[in-house]
């Protein structure tokens, strides 16, 4: 057997300090006694936040643990959409605008608290005509717009679960989420827009439900009063149902444990889970973070760009903002489309203080050039937030430069669909350093093991677990519990990520990749993210993406694939300059033996490297489940 040596390669020196004027106004000042407070009593923490909310019956016990199974806020009652709604209509903010909506051909809506509770309410009465009852599962295929909100929080108003499929998915991807969830009802558009083209949403349903007996309606979004003609059994118009129903509908009292939600992770390194959320702690922990870790202000303008398809849609464009009850940007079409101003643009027009997107739109970003965020004003930003993948030093710095403009604090907020909230990050008020996601979110600890769940020593890589239960938390696999157990069982005592990562003398956290993916070259364990973070420090590589060859000697073998920036051309002379550079800032152990230039790299449709499918091909070996890969 080989020697195990994880020490981490990258150092990371840096260390940001927050501007005072954010430091004083910032919820939370001081993190680190907030922090030691929380580990001390997690339960009374959550529930001095869940105070902040409404509740129609009172927990009796914040928390049941009963191994790997939790259950928080045992007994309460509530309904997620009355603290997204009712709450703030009640409390004078019946006008503020909830969402603003913005289409590809630059169409704006917006739409206020009180209009959005009656649109929520018109749809959630529709869907009650149709039959649908709490406990029903309703898949929505819908585009990142208003309306696809609205259906969202209807289900949650009814008790009925929502499973939101990205509708970027072709239709055997559909097909197998509605009948995982075995859908009594799909909601769909007759389109969505993407770089200028129409694509047609409901036809791909048609497709994907063709034979599933069990779904009894499809509601369409008509968006253009052109696809829905005459009487029909099985279509049913989303504008018919919001007009024929009436705008009051009393919220179900919604056990604190009763399912919100079913939604897939991406598939990054295998096939996707169904992942169970409820209501009580799920609400509380995104209304949370949202406030503290964005620290959002009662008159900030605050636009998450994710798709409502993935979890930091759910969390971060739709339950965590409304619970706040701040306003929204939502943007349907490419990030680059007409120009690769478009998001730039909006920053300025609508004057955003609060953004957060992800690394692979910012390597995007950084491919086209600085001159295209130069040309707006950006100076209201405040706060930059990244997640989704490990956000390498490079890009750090090119988001705080060209984008934040050296004043805005940028937070790198680690989680998973599977915790439903942030769980490592800096909150605003906490100096940052760039290429480590920050520290463990409050009553979370986030540690360091072993595959016998000792704790590492800083600066060595290890398995990422978290030690205790936290309200947001998955509660099972949606029809495969033992799924769900494998992530307790595996290192027994904790939760598994499936993330690699190490931390340093200072207790920050740094992500260095997959655990499927992770590097063993002669015996050093190396994070993917390591050398992929060398590699795109090298001014002529926009992306890379590495995977681990089988060699005889080394035990295995790094081979590299990259994307390089616009003005370069491959040649020996830029492999070997590549090779000299992780050299100089890895050392000899982590240089590439091989480096092959691509166009481009297998990605989940949201924007994640998918390694397996690289590594899969290059030995030739089957690829798996490949359901959420990108085209
Ligand atoms: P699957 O679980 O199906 O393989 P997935 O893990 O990509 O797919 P998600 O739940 O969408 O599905 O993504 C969570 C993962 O994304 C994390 O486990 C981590 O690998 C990565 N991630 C998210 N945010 C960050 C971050 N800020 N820094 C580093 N990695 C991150
Ligand atoms: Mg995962």
């Amino acid at each position: 057997m080989v020697e195990d040596k994880s020490q981490t390669l990258l150092k990371v020196e840096e260390k940001y300090f927050p501007p005072q004027s954010i430091v004083e106004s910032a919820w939370i000042k001081d993190y680190e006694s907030l922090y030691k407070e929380s580990i001390k009593d997690r339960e009374g923490f959550w529930a001095k936040v869940a105070e902040e909310l409404h509740w129609f019956k009172k927990w009796e016990k914040v928390l049941e643990w009963n191994y790997p199974y939790a259950k928080w806020f045992v007994g309460a009652k509530t309904n997620i959409t009355y603290n997204c709604l009712d709450r703030h209509v009640k409390n004078g903010k019946r006008n503020k605008v909830a969402y603003i909506s913005i289409d590809e051909d630059n169409n704006e809506r917006k739409i206020t608290y009180g209009e959005l509770l009656e649109l929520v309410n018109r749809i959630a009465n529709g869907l009650k005509s149709l039959g649908v009852k709490k406990g029903d599962r309703v898949s929505i295929y819908m585009p990142n717009t208003i309306e696809a909100v609205a259906c969202m929080l209807a289900c949650a108003r009814i008790g009925a679960i929502h499973s939101v499929v990205f509708a970027g998915f072709s239709e055997g991807a559909l097909r197998l989420r509605i009948d995982d969830a075995k859908a009594k009802v799909v909601i769909t558009a007759s389109y969505t827009k993407r770089r200028g083209k129409k694509i047609d949403l409901l036809a791909t349903v048609q497709r994907a439900i063709d034979g599933l007996e069990f779904v009894e309606k499809v509601v369409v979004w008509d968006r253009d009063k052109d696809v829905l003609n005459g009487e029909s059994k099985l279509f049913v118009s989303l504008d018919e149902l919001i007009k024929k129903s009436s705008p009051h509908c009393e919220p179900e009292a919604m056990d604190a444990e009763d399912p919100l939600y079913i939604l897939y992770t991406s598939g990054t390194t295998g096939k996707p889970k169904g992942v169970l959320h409820t209501t009580g702690g799920y609400m509380v922990g995104t209304y949370y973070t949202t406030k503290v870790v964005f620290d959002i202000k009662e008159d900030d303008i605050y636009w998450c760009t994710a798709d409502i398809g993935w979890v930091t849609g759910h969390s971060y464009i739709v339950y965590g903002p409304l619970a706040v009850g701040t306003t929204s940007l939502i943007v349907e079409g490419a990030p680059d489309y007409p120009d690769p101003g478009r998001w730039w643009s909006y920053v300025e027009k609508y004057r955003v203080n609060i953004f957060y997107t992800a690394p692979t739109a910012i390597r995007m970003f950084m491919k086209y050039g600085e001159e295209w965020p130069a040309k707006y004003d950006l100076s209201s930003l405040r706060i930059l937030g990244s997640v989704g993948e490990p956000i390498n030093p490079e890009a750090w710095h090119w988001y705080f430069k060209n984008i934040g403009r050296e004043k805005c604090v940028i937070v790198d907020t680690w989680w998973q669909t599977e915790t439903g909230m942030h769980m490592i990050t800096t909150i605003p008020s906490y100096p940052t350093k760039p290429g480590k996601s920050g520290k463990p979110f409050f009553t979370i600890e986030a540690l360091v093991v072993d595959k016998n769940g000792n704790v590492l020593p800083p600066n060595t890589i290890g398995n990422l677990v978290i030690k205790t239960p936290w309200p947001s938390m998955l509660r099972t696999c949606w029809g495969e519990p033992e799924r769900y157990e494998k992530y307790w069982n595996t290192i027994p005592g904790y939760y598994l990520t499936g993330d690699l990562a190490s931390y340093d003398e200072e207790g920050y956290i740094m992500i260095l990749g997959r655990a499927d993916d992770v590097l063993n070259v002669a015996g050093h364990r190396i994070g993917t993210m390591e050398v992929e973070s060398a590699l795109v420090d090298y001014p002529a590589v926009a992306e890379a993406a590495v995977i681990g060859k089988p060699h005889e000697i080394k035990g295995e073998s790094i081979k590299a694939f990259v994307i390089l920036k616009k003005g370069y051309e491959p040649s020996e002379k830029l492999v070997e300059e590549i090779k000299h550079h992780v050299r100089q800032v890895l050392g000899p152990i982590a240089v590439p033996d091989e480096i092959e230039f691509v166009e481009k790299l297998p990605k989940t449709r949201s924007g994640k490297i998918m390694r397996r499918v690289l590594k899969a091909q290059e030995l030739g070996l089957p690829v798996g489940d490949i359901s959420t890969l990108e085209d």
